[in-house]
């Protein structure tokens, strides 16, 4: 073994990790820095007039007091202010160390609230202003260093459109222009690389907020105006509806804004339009460090690592398999999806986001799905959003949906522990369950529409049990505690009824009207012939009645329905349906 020790390059990259990554923040967006070679530069042919007179040092440290914006517009002056700043200790230091920072501070215009000691300050700090862990970052609309996790999380560092700070805190023009605010500059954000063409004008969070609550009193006092107002938009917009409606128009009204857009957090590009990478100055070694090698600090590529892996968890692609789609290309469309074997989520999908053909086939619609949000909820709704126009996640929720109201038999199998066989009819599926030794059928509510057709087909089961007019009647299906359909036995080796089977189909329906029920939907495909018997299926639109001529009229009618040659009633799928 040999003795020789390694030096401190050598070691550092045997023991840390080379990883690069990019965050897409500010630094990331802005045009490369091509250094001037300063050697040939002239002496300076002007003086600073007065400014001259003072010492040196003292004009040094009256500049390191000025704004950024300012500093740099008196730099631009002559020559000699140029060389009077550049020897200003602060500023030195930050054009050595923390170029892209003042790059950043400038092309988004926040210079004017930022000082150049301030900057200087923010280099020679190493923790996070939130957290206190080892931070390196630096959110450039107030200047604050802050760690990956917090700049993804905290609230404060989501910068906001005018607009939305009004929304959010009741904020009148005459504040929001005195807030601090900058303009975004276009690219691509977040680790998600979204991207952004337009220049926002967007202003602080925390500044945004406490002017609120100087503004109201208190914070519950802004919160209970805010809530008025949004109450009253809602109530003025209600109004013009029903004007509208009145007037016969279809005009499609603008529906107000009243609740927050949906904060992806690490993937919000908003949360990264102000933040660019710094290091740490070590002002008593003069040391650069962007975080390797310290004992009592998690390092910066471990911090960098576990916001990654942190993140990699957060949204590690969950196993999503679409059920069922209704969609529809000029309207909102509707998924039943499940996630990672275990949860049903409902997700609908606002008109002209994807291409129909792309959502209702599984793979497809789960590769340009946005990522779920993290979190107890089981339906959201993805639209385009409003600055960057890719699909989002604008709401999600947790939602108590309907169940069938009559669950009477004894049985109830949860739909998850069905194995789904051949599709039937859109909510009509073959499957097994250990619970059966045979294939069964089930038939349920896809979406909660559907619920009340599906609640009284199981209430008229229950009419005809014992009777042999129907498939027997095996358990309810439950879906999240909730009934949402049912399963009954599969008739084998049966076909629909033909205008020769009028004598048996008759003796069928007769069964039913005996038992005082309309069955309300008599075409052919609703008999299944079967061992030399017709079995009635589809009872949704079946009602209780004892009026004679009703059901008379029902009989009279079955020989024209079973020569209808229209296909009404047949196993057509007219809808975008997916399995
Ligand atoms: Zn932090």
């Amino acid at each position: 073994m040999s003795d020789k020790l390694l030096d401190k390059a050598q070691l550092e990259s045997l023991t840390y990790a080379q990883i690069r990554i990019k965050d897409f923040t500010l630094d990331d967006n802005l045009p490369v820095y091509s250094p001037v070679d300063g050697s040939i530069r002239k002496p300076p042919g002007f003086d600073l007039g007065a400014l001259d007179a003072l010492p040196l040092e003292i004009l040094q440290e009256l500049l390191s007091f000025l704004d950024l914006r300012t500093l740099v517009d008196f730099l631009r002056v002559n020559r000699r202010a140029l060389q009077v700043v550049e020897s200003i200790p602060q500023y030195e230091a930050i054009t050595t160390h923390a170029r892209d920072a003042l790059r950043a501070i400038l092309s988004i215009e926040t210079g004017q609230w930022i000082s150049c000691n301030t900057l200087y300050e923010k280099l020679c700090t190493a923790e996070c202003e939130e957290c206190g862990d080892f931070a390196g970052y630096l959110y450039i609309l107030t200047c604050k260093r802050v760690c990956f996790l917090c700049l993804s999380e905290n609230r404060k560092y989501l910068p906001l459109l005018r607009s939305h700070a009004d929304r959010k805190f009741g904020l009148p023009s005459q504040i929001l222009r005195t807030l601090p605010c900058m303009k975004s500059v276009p690219g691509r954000y977040s680790p998600g690389l979204k991207k952004c063409h337009n220049r926002l004008v967007l202003v602080d969070y925390d500044s945004a907020y406490h002017e609120g609550v100087m503004l109201y009193g208190s914070a519950s006092a802004m919160e209970k105006h805010v809530s008025n107002v949004s109450a009253q938009k809602l109530e003025e917009f209600n109004k013009r509806v029903t004007e509208e409606k009145a007037r016969g128009s279809h005009a499609l009204l603008r529906r107000p804004k009243t609740s927050d857009a949906f904060d992806r957090k690490s993937e919000n590009p908003l949360r990264f339009m102000a933040i660019v990478r710094i290091p740490w100055l070590n002002k008593s070694s003069r040391e650069l460090d962007w975080g390797k090698g310290r004992n009592n600090l998690q390092t910066f590529d471990q911090l960098m690592f576990d916001g990654v892996s942190r993140r990699v968890a957060h949204y590690t692609t969950p196993n999503i398999q679409l059920l069922q789609a209704s969609a529809d290309p000029d309207d909102a469309s509707e998924f039943r999806i499940l996630v990672d074997d275990k949860s049903i989520k409902y997700i609908t999908i606002d008109a002209g986001v994807y291409e129909v053909d792309d959502m209702c086939f599984g793979p497809s619609l789960v590769s340009i799905l946005p990522s779920l949000p993290s979190g107890k909820w089981n339906t959201g709704y993805i639209t385009r959003h409003p600055t960057d126009g890719s699909p989002y996640f604008a709401s999600v929720a947790e939602v108590k949906f309907p169940g069938i109201k009559n669950p009477w038999c004894e049985v109830q199998i949860d739909y998850l522990e069905l194995r789904m066989g051949e599709k039937l009819r859109s909510n009509v599926y073959e499957a097994t369950h250990p619970q059966f030794d045979s294939t069964i059928v089930v038939k349920f509510a896809r979406f909660d529409w559907e619920i009340p057709q599906l609640d009284a087909e199981t209430s008229a089961y229950q009419w005809i049990e014992g009777h042999g007019i129907g498939p027997k009647f095996l358990g309810h299906v439950s879906e999240d505690g909730r009934v949402i359909g049912f399963i009954m036995e599969k008739i084998s080796d049966c076909r629909h009824a033909t205008p020769e089977d009028l004598s048996i189909c008759q003796a069928a329906l007769s069964r039913l009207h005996n038992l005082g029920i309309k069955h309300g939907d008599t075409n052919k495909h609703n008999f299944l012939i079967h061992d030399g018997k017709a079995i009635l299926i589809d009872f949704d639109c079946s009602t209780q009645n004892n009026d004679a001529g009703i059901l008379d009229e029902e009989f009279r009618g079955l020989e024209g329905q079973l020569c209808d040659g229209s296909g009404r009633g047949g196993v057509v799928m007219l809808e975008n349906d997916a399995a």
